[in-house]
């Protein structure tokens, strides 16, 4: 596979740098987009760059408001038919020009990662490639009462996942959850602090709950999570409306982590649950909880 990237100030560096530890013999050709441009710009084609190389997949990292618009330009140049945007800061691919990137991308699979730790194999096979060494973390970790070894599976683009497993070896395993938080804000993550209207919440936050997701599925248990009161949660009643699904950035990132069950009950899914308590506030019935207790979750393998 070769991949070309387009890439942006201090994120994208960092992003950038951590690509070429897995596929640095992919890697066919960066162009490096000044971070001063202004966000909204006439016309595109003259920031494409010149005697672009054959490629199967475009990065774009880093890049903010309209110049994301020459990625698909650049892969109808070098005949790439993927396109991987990541979106690290709401002003950087605003609803609006998503629609714009996606019809100007014609028969391309174009996907937006926002943030780009959310990114998941999804039948692309460039897409795929990528995803099987960097996008959402999922780690391995061994150990009964101290983290005896933690496997990275799939790092975090920026690298943050490899940092945490170095850090969390040698740790109790039930003080594992809350330290892996520590670290994912040492490394630190610079996705945005700045409120996300699409999610709800920030990206940075949502990075996080990522990050703590991988933690639990790697020890197979979670300290903590919201929680659904079976007695009170009524969806049935007229003003449910499942606003607790709603709401829920983890589920806007696409993740299942409240479901609707054949039970007609909202359940939550404590390995992916982020604590963020949006749904607390929103449940019409004050059905949802949070509890701190060891939950036991599928232990990934
Ligand atoms: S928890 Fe509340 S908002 Fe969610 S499905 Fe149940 S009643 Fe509706
Ligand atoms: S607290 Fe509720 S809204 Fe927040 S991540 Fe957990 S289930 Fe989703």
């Amino acid at each position: 596979m070769n991949i070309y990237i387009l890439t942006s100030g201090e994120y994208g560096s960092r992003i950038v740098n951590n690509i070429a530890k897995s596929f640095s013999s992919s890697i066919v050709g960066i162009h490096e987009v000044p971070p001063d441009l202004p966000e909204f710009i006439d016309d595109v084609t003259s920031y494409v760059p010149d005697n672009l190389p054959q490629a199967d997949l475009i990065v774009a990292v880093g890049l903010i408001g309209d110049i994301n618009l020459i990625a698909p330009l650049v892969a109808t140049e070098t005949g790439a038919k993927s396109i991987i945007i990541s979106v690290h800061k709401p002003s950087a691919v605003p609803p609006g020009l998503m629609s714009e990137i996606k019809d100007n991308s014609g028969d391309k699979v174009v996907v937006f990662a926002k943030p780009f730790c959310s990114l998941k194999p999804m039948g692309d096979p460039f897409i795929d490639e990528f995803t099987g060494k960097l996008g959402k973390p999922v780690m391995t970790i061994e150990g009964d009462e101290f983290i005896k070894k933690v496997t990275v599976i799939r790092d975090a683009p920026c690298g943050c996942t490899t940092f945490i497993a170095e850090e969390l070896e040698g740790v109790p395993v039930e003080e594992a959850e809350y330290i892996g938080d520590i670290k994912f804000h040492n490394y630190p993550c610079q996705a945005s602090m700045t409120l996300d209207r699409g999610l709800g919440d920030t990206i940075l936050h949502v990075a996080g709950y990522i990050s703590k997701e991988a933690v639990r599925r790697g020890l197979g248990f979670s300290m903590k999570s919201a929680v659904v009161d079976m007695e009170t949660c009524n969806t049935e009643g007229e003003e449910c409306d499942h606003l607790c699904v709603q709401s829920c950035p983890q589920v806007k990132v696409g993740v299942d982590t409240i479901l609707i069950g054949e039970d007609n009950r909202a359940h939550i899914d404590p390995a992916s649950c982020g604590c963020c308590e949006q749904c607390l506030g929103e449940c019409p019935y004050g059905s949802i909880e949070i509890v701190k207790k060891r939950f036991d979750i599928k232990k990934e393998e």
